[in-house]
């Protein structure tokens, strides 16, 4: 796909000499004669890069850029062109976030190089944001199961603070005798448990609504935004989990269940770290009772 330049300049003779030039060397090109239409086109287009000019009757360049870079995410390199070439001039479009500054009558070959440069510095830009983005998720998930991890929990305990979030029910769920798993089929085994878990809690929950963590060890925290379907999730998750052992390669091996731990129905004013302590409370009911089973409390 060619890169969208976007040349800004109210003298079209000047944007004729950029068309032609920059065409021939395949740039998809998209023209303004003025701020306003070059605003309406940034927006319209997304371009890859702006060339533009700083003297123009509505709005200067130079104001333009300022607008620009006031836009939260705004990234787009902006190469001015301009017979303002006093020091002074360049300086003030450096400063004001220009990627370069080029003072007219510029040479042509000087041009097509800085472009290819600005729009390489760009492509790098884009890839590392990219890789920033996998890495921050990467940091929220468990890396054995695919649940969100403990970090991303403080994160989302810290929105529910603030009022961002709101979940009514949280269960916490442990695997039962999940040592003795262990200890007589060996540590993979118990991991290929709490993967399947893990896929159980997913499958059971409204992925667009509703939150699954590995809290630690053996142990889950599930967030329910809807306490409408609380039993019968928490009932699903134990009927399934149950069912392992004889659908899975778990077959002839120790018979995997659960405990379950429910709060609900909480009050306005109860904070998160009370809620989760009393599903841990309810689990606890749950194990005392003789586990495989939900305890609401
Ligand atoms: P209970 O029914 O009371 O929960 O008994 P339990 O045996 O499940 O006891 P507990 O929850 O204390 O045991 C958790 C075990 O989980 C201990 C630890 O060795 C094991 N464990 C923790 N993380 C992992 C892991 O990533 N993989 C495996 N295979 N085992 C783990
Ligand atoms: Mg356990």
């Amino acid at each position: 796909m060619p890169k969208r330049l976007l040349i800004v300049d109210d003298e079209p003779h000047n944007l004729e000499i950029l068309r032609i030039f920059l065409k021939s060397l395949h740039y998809d090109i998209h023209e303004a004669e003025c701020g306003a239409d070059a605003l309406k086109l940034i927006d319209e287009k997304d371009p890859d890069l702006i060339l533009l000019d700083v003297m123009m009757p509505d709005i200067s360049g130079f104001e333009l850029a300022k607008l620009l870079h006031e836009r939260p995410g705004f990234d787009t390199p902006i190469i001015f062109l301009s017979a303002k070439a006093q020091k002074e001039d360049v300086l003030r479009g450096l400063q004001l976030g220009a990627f370069d500054y080029l003072t007219k009558p510029f040479d042509l070959d000087l041009l097509e190089k800085k472009v290819s440069i600005a729009l390489a510095h760009q492509r790098k830009v884009t890839a590392l944001r990219q890789e920033n983005v996998q890495l921050a998720g990467k940091a929220f998930v468990d890396t054995l199961t695919g649940l969100y991890n403990r970090a991303y929990l403080e994160t989302v305990m810290d929105m529910i603070r603030q009022g961002a979030k709101t979940f009514q029910v949280v269960m916490m769920i442990d695997i039962d005798h999940f040592k003795y798993i262990n200890d007589k089929h060996g540590h993979l085994v118990g991991d290929e448990v709490l993967k399947k878990v893990a896929q159980i809690l997913l499958s059971r929950i409204d992925l667009q609504t509703d939150l699954a963590f590995r809290y630690g060890g053996d142990e889950f925290l599930v967030f329910l935004q809807d306490a409408a379907k609380r039993m019968e999730v928490a009932e699903s998750i134990i009927q399934d989990v149950s069912s392992l052992t004889a659908e899975s390669k778990f077959e002839g091996t120790t018979h995997v269940t659960v405990s379950v731990g429910m709060t609900c129905s909480l009050e306005e004013d109860t904070s998160i770290e009370q809620i989760i302590s009393r599903s841990d409370t309810a689990l606890y009911g749950a194990k005392n009772l003789g586990r495989n089973r939900l305890f609401v409390c």
